[in-house]
C-alpha cells in the first residue's frame, strides 16, 4: 500500500486516540451482560449514526450493523463485541465499573471503542475506500453457547450489502503492548461442553455391595475420558480435555444415586471434534453398562466452531500491516474459543490479538481476571491496523 495512506491512517487514528480512550472508559462503568448491551449498543448507534452511516439496530437481539458506502469494490466487514463478565471488578483504575459484580474483564469495552473509532478514521477518509465497510457490533461474544454472531447472522448482518471479508481483533494479556499477534489457520479452538449424568442406585454407606455406586463409576470415568486424550488420539493433533466439575452425594455415610460431571473439550479441526465427541459418549456408556449404572450424555448444541484464518487472507493481511510497520508476532493457536468463528465461517478473514501487556503500568493481569487492566497507549494500533485492513481489502485488486 502506498506510504502516503498509511500515513493519512496513522494520522488520523492518532487523531481519535482521545476518543477512543475516553468512549472506551465511559463504556467500562456501565458493563452489561451477554444479550442485555442496551445502553452500549445505543451508544454504539448514535455514534454511527453522527458519522453519517446507515445503521440497524436491534440485529440479533442488541446488535448493531452500520454500513459505509464506498465504490463497486469489496465489502469489509468489521466485528467487536460488547459484553461484559459477571466479575466484581478488582483493577486499580480511575474509571471502575460502577455495576456490581459486573466487569469488562476481557477487554470488549476496548473491541467497542477501537472499532468506533475505526468508524470515525474511514468516514473522514472516505475517499481512500474502494469498496464498503460494514461496522458489526456483535452480543453476547461470552455466552458461550448460541453466542451473539450466529443471531445476527440469521437477522442478516452479513447480507445487504453481502460481506466479502471479515477482521476482527481481541485485546491480549499474554502478548505485549502493542504488539499484533497473529496466526494462518485455525487459532482459536471449537469449545465443547460436555455433562454426564450417572445415575446409579444409593444406599448405607456400609453396604456398598447392595448399591451401584455412582461415585465409584465417577473415579473411573474421570481415568477413562483422560485416557482417551491419551491413548486414543494421534499424539499430533491438538486436543485438550479436562473435566471441571464433579458433583454427587450429601453424607460421609451414604451412597448417593447419581453424580454428574461436566468438562471441555478444545479441538482445532472439526473431524477430531466430531469423532472425539463420539469416541467420548461410546466410553462413558461403556463403562456405565460395565459397572451396573446408567447415564445420559449430553453435549452442548450450539458451541462455537473453530475459528479459523483464512491462509490466503492473512498472508495479504499481513504483509500490509509489516509494510506498514506494525511490531507482528506468529503465535501459537490458542485453546480458547471465540464465535468470531461464526463470521468467519461465511466470509474469509482474519482475527488477530493485539497485545496489552505492559508490567510498568500494572497491566499483567489476564483476561477473565477481576484485576484485567489495559494499557490505552495501545488503542491507537487497533484502530490504525483494523482501518488499513479496511482500506486493503475494500479493492479487488
Ligand atoms: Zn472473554
Ligand atoms: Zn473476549
Amino acid at each position: 500500500m502506498e506510504s502516503g495512506i498509511v500515513k493519512r491512517i496513522v494520522e488520523s487514528s492518532m487523531a481519535v486516540e482521545r476518543e477512543v480512550i475516553s468512549i472506551r472508559r465511559q463504556i467500562h462503568r456501565r458493563p452489561e451482560l451477554s444479550y442485555a448491551e442496551r445502553e452500549t449498543s445505543a451508544l454504539v448507534a448514535s455514534k454511527l449514526r453522527s458519522l453519517g452511516m446507515e445503521v440497524r439496530t436491534g440485529v440479533g437481539g442488541t446488535g448493531v450493523v452500520g454500513v459505509l458506502r464506498g465504490g463497486e469494490g469489496r465489502v469489509v466487514g468489521l466485528r467487536a463485541d460488547m459484553d461484559a463478565l459477571p466479575i466484581n471488578e478488582e483493577a486499580d483504575v480511575q474509571f471502575r465499573s460502577e455495576v456490581p459484580g459486573v466487569m469488562h474483564a476481557c477487554g470488549h469495552d476496548a473491541h467497542t471503542a477501537i472499532l468506533l473509532g475505526v468508524a470515525e478514521v474511514l468516514a473522514s477518509n472516505r475517499d481512500l475506500l474502494r469498496g464498503s465497510v460494514k461496522f458489526l457490533f456483535q452480543p453476547a461474544e461470552e455466552d458461550g453457547g448460541r453466542g451473539g454472531a450466529l443471531p445476527m447472522i440469521e437477522d442478516g448482518a452479513l447480507e445487504d450489502p453481502h460481506v466479502d471479508h471479515v477482521f476482527g481483533l481481541h485485546v491480549m494479556a499474554d502478548c505485549p503492548a502493542g504488539v499484533i499477534c497473529y496466526r494462518p489457520g485455525p487459532i482459536m479452538a471449537a469449545p465443547d461442553s460436555f455433562r454426564v449424568r450417572v445415575r446409579g442406585r444409593g444406599g448405607h454407606g456400609s453396604k456398598p455391595d447392595d448399591t451401584v455406586d455412582p461415585i465409584f463409576v465417577t473415579g473411573q470415568l474421570i481415568n477413562a475420558i483422560y485416557g482417551l486424550r491419551a491413548r486414543m488420539v494421534p499424539q499430533t493433533r491438538p486436543l485438550v480435555l479436562s473435566i471441571c466439575s464433579v458433583h454427587s452425594g450429601t453424607k460421609d455415610n451414604i451412597i448417593p444415586d447419581e453424580a454428574v460431571i461436566q468438562g471441555t473439550i478444545r479441538t482445532l479441526d472439526e473431524e477430531l471434534r466430531s469423532s472425539v465427541k463420539i469416541k467420548l459418549g461410546n466410553l462413558v456408556r461403556g463403562v456405565c453398562e460395565a459397572l451396573g449404572a446408567q447415564c445420559e450424555v449430553f453435549f452442548e448444541p450450539n458451541a462455537y466452531p473453530v475459528t479459523v484464518n483464512d491462509p490466503s487472507v492473512t498472508a495479504k493481511a499481513i504483509a500490509v500491516l509489516r509494510e506498514a510497520g506494525f511490531p507482528l508476532v506468529e503465535i501459537e493457536p490458542i485453546m480458547g474459543g471465540e464465535d468470531v468463528s461464526r463470521f468467519l465461517q461465511r466470509a474469509p478473514g482474519m482475527y488477530y490479538f493485539l497485545g496489552i501487556r505492559n508490567e510498568q503500568k500494572g497491566c499483567v493481569y489476564p483476561n477473565h481476571s477481576s484485576r484485567f487492566k489495559i494499557d490505552e497507549d495501545v488503542l491507537k494500533v487497533g484502530v490504525s491496523s483494523l482501518a488499513l485492513l479496511a482500506v486493503a481489502f475494500s479493492s479487488k485488486e
